[in-house]
């Protein structure tokens, strides 16, 4: 009887979540509101060659990003009301000199940072100026549970080095009281899945938090790694990528994806146009238009992609209303504020 009533009761979530979703007027989420979550990638150049990533294969030219483009970034997104700075995406971000500069800019600018690193270039004098330097989380890219493991994934990598380094950015963040969050994590593959139980016990009493995600294709890029429990989506849905964050490459374009190696998925130049331009330019709304409909045929990498990331188009639903709330009170304010200013000024 119970059952029932939660079934009925599931049954009328389900229609009512259906009708919204069929009376939503698509333009809204194909013009879409700023996102909360800009990347950078302070570079696309990496220490490691590890099997279930595509850089070692990347054809790309590799640098840095210079710091007029991180300037230029983070100040147009700032303006635009993004709250948080990712500072990496194809790339091992300590290999860059201007790190410290970067997670200045993006602090000053009031901003939350992050960053996520295999960890493996971390040293006493960086500990420290990392743990005082306002970045909100740390996050070492391990994978593996034992030497062997670590270092059959993460080649070029030492398992020692590893956690001698865990254990120094630990203890420096306790000793200076830095709220720097530090998480451990794993992406869940056929290599390592025997061993996540391993993987929290040795890693758990070093960090704040441990972190497991599922690999997928890579844009159908990668498939002999993947974990026999990766379950492919059965219906194509629209990527959450398109909608939840800016991707801005080192070079100042600006790609669709974070697992974009070899920029395919490029919609814009910072160095051309302004980023709340590009957020909604013609080539970004019709990827979101196809991924709407369903078809992603053509479009480079989204075609034959079982990323995780594919989202419920009631999530990127709810996303959308969220933001518009925010941006709408944001507006009020403004309206209020503003006129009180354009008095003052004249
Ligand atoms: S569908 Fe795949 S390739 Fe396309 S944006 Fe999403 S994660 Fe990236």
């Amino acid at each position: 009887m119970k059952e029932g009533r939660r079934e009925r009761e599931e049954t009328r979530i389900a229609e009512r979540l259906s009708f919204r979703w069929r009376a939503l007027d698509e333009s809204l989420l194909i013009e879409a509101v700023p996102p909360k979550l800009l990347m950078l990638e302070l570079t696309n150049a990496c220490n490691l060659k590890c099997v279930m990533c595509r850089n070692p294969a990347m054809v790309r030219r590799k640098g840095m990003m210079a710091p007029e483009i991180i300037e230029k970034t983070v100040s147009q997104a700032a303006e635009m009301g993004i709250e948080d700075v990712a500072l990496f995406t194809t790339g091992e971000s300590l290999l860059h000199k201007g790190l410290l500069d970067a997670i200045r800019t993006v602090r000053n600018a009031g901003l939350s940072c992050y960053l996520t690193s295999n960890g493996l270039l971390l040293n006493p004098p960086l500990a420290e100026a990392l743990c005082l330097s306002g970045l909100a989380s740390f996050k070492f890219s391990i994978d593996g549970a034992t030497r062997e493991e670590y270092e059959a994934i993460r080649v070029n990598g030492s398992f020692e080095k590893l956690i001698e380094n865990v254990r120094l950015l630990r203890t420096v963040r306790d000793r200076t009281g830095s709220k720097m969050r530090i998480i451990c994590a794993a992406v869940v593959m056929r290599r390592n899945e025997a061993h996540l139980a391993d993987f929290r016990d040795l890693f758990e009493p070093m960090c704040d938090e441990i972190l497991f995600s599922f690999l997928g294709n890579l844009g159908g890029r990668i498939e002999e790694e993947k974990s026999s429990f990766f379950q492919k989506k059965a219906a194509i849905r629209p990527c959450r990528l398109l909608w939840d964050r800016i991707v801005v490459n080192y070079d100042g374009t600006v790609t669709a994806c974070c697992i974009d190696f070899d920029a395919e998925l490029v919609y814009g130049d910072i160095r051309k146009d302004p980023l709340v331009r590009i957020w909604n330019n013609a080539v970004i709304r019709e990827w979101r238009r196809r991924h709407l409909a369903g078809n992603l045929q053509g479009i480079p990498l989204c075609d034959g992609c079982d990323h995780p990331a594919l989202a419920d188009p009631e999530e990127l639903l709810r996303l959308q209303e969220a933001s518009r709330k925010g941006r709408e009170e944001t507006e009020r304010k403004e309206i209020t504020g503003g006129a009180a200013g354009i008095t003052e000024g004249k």
